[in-house]
């Protein structure tokens, strides 16, 4: 498995990248010039809580938060954002992330408005997505169209970005499976589209979108179909489900399998579920996942991923790799 590397690292921490200023002037500043250029087109928020819009739901705030109606909304923010040298985050659902407690140090830009959850069957069977519609809701529109394939999907809490960007895979599936081709934004604004074959892909990731933005996905069901068929597999997926995984609030599976093994398998095996530091639990459920029980802390769950690797690797000689994302840091830094 590879090891966690600079792919993984925010655009603020990567080469050729400038800094963000870490002082509050500074982001005053920032936030001063992004509403004069926008004059009130874009919603730009200051501080914005970040917890509340991610599933394991701990964190700090975005030093600037907006949330772009349009492309060119967005096409706006990534050059002003890149005049200033100001790093952009990406933030789907929040559902493969845990944001640090001091918060981001970048504009965090959600593509939460309507206009990106498009959902468009073409008459040469292909489906347009918005990179905002929800993996739910796309398996939801894709059975009331009969359309076969992104049942695998069901269950997972992203969007189609987020999706995109992890390669997000279940049940023997991975989203690239179901991908064409993928419409991006490069951070100099440029507005492309790039065939699957053009894209480099594997588990868990997807090497274009790390810096590009995905802006929406043309994809391709596996049949068409008549009747409830499709409904009945999401069904089975979503029981499946939810007899295996933690109901409480979490970023779902927080190690990636290591080659031919099971995360949860080896922590399960090291005694590990159960085990807790403030209010992050590895849960008794599903031992790769690590539950917020109330009012953890990212400080919380880092404490518990540093201590379930630890142990680990100890008992089984295996370092196990954060699958889960460390916003706007790198997992290496803190570990
Ligand atoms: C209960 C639960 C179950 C889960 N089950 C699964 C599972 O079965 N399989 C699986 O693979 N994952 C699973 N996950 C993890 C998670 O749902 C997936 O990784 C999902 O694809 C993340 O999508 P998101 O929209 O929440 O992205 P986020 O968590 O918000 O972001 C993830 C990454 O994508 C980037 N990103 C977001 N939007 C864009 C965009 N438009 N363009 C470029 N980059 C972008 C972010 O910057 C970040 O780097 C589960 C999570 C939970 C909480």
């Amino acid at each position: 498995m590879p090891a966690p590397s600079d792919r993984d690292a925010a655009p603020s921490q990567r080469g050729g990248v400038p800094s963000a200023p870490a002082n509050a002037a500074h982001w005053d500043e920032h936030f001063s010039a992004f509403c004069a250029a926008f004059g009130g087109a874009v919603a730009l928020r200051r501080e914005e809580p970040l917890a509340a819009k991610t599933t394991l739901r701990v964190g700090g705030a975005a030093r600037i938060y907006a949330e772009p109606a349009s492309v060119d909304e967005l096409q706006v923010l990534v050059r002003a954002a890149q005049t200033r040298g100001v790093p952009i985050l990406m933030l789907g659902r929040g559902s493969n992330v845990v944001v640090p407690d001091e918060g981001v140090d970048a504009l965090v830009v959600a593509l939460t408005h309507e206009a990106w959850a498009r959902f468009e069957p073409r008459a040469d069977g292909s489906v347009q997505v918005g990179a905002g519609l929800r993996l739910k809701n796309l398996c939801g529109l894709a059975a009331k169209a009969g359309l076969a394939g992104f049942e695998f999907l069901e269950g997972i809490p992203g969007n189609i970005g987020g999706a995109l960007r992890m390669n997000a895979g279940a049940m023997g599936g991975w989203m690239f499976d179901v991908v064409e081709s993928v419409q991006l934004m490069s951070r100099n604004g440029a507005v492309t589209t790039l065939a699957k074959a053009a894209m480099h892909v594997d588990y868990r990731h997807c090497a274009e979108l790390h810096d590009a933005i995905a802006l929406g996905a043309m994809l391709r069901p596996a049949a068409r179909t008549e009747g409830d068929a499709v409904a009945r597999q999401i069904d089975v997926y979503r029981k499946k489900r939810q007899e295996s995984q933690p109901r409480e609030p979490s970023a779902g599976c927080i190690f990636k399998n290591p080659p031919g093994s099971s995360a949860g398998r080896l922590i399960d095996e090291c005694g590990l579920k159960g085990e807790r530091v403030g209010d992050a639990e590895v849960s008794p459920v599903h031992a790769n996942f690590i539950v917020n029980r109330g009012r953890a802390s990212a400080a919380d769950v880092l404490e518990l991923v540093r201590r379930i690797r630890a142990r680990v690797r100890q008992a089984r000689g295996v370092d196990l790799q954060p699958e889960v994302l460390l916003f706007g840091k790198n997992w290496e830094d803190v570990l």
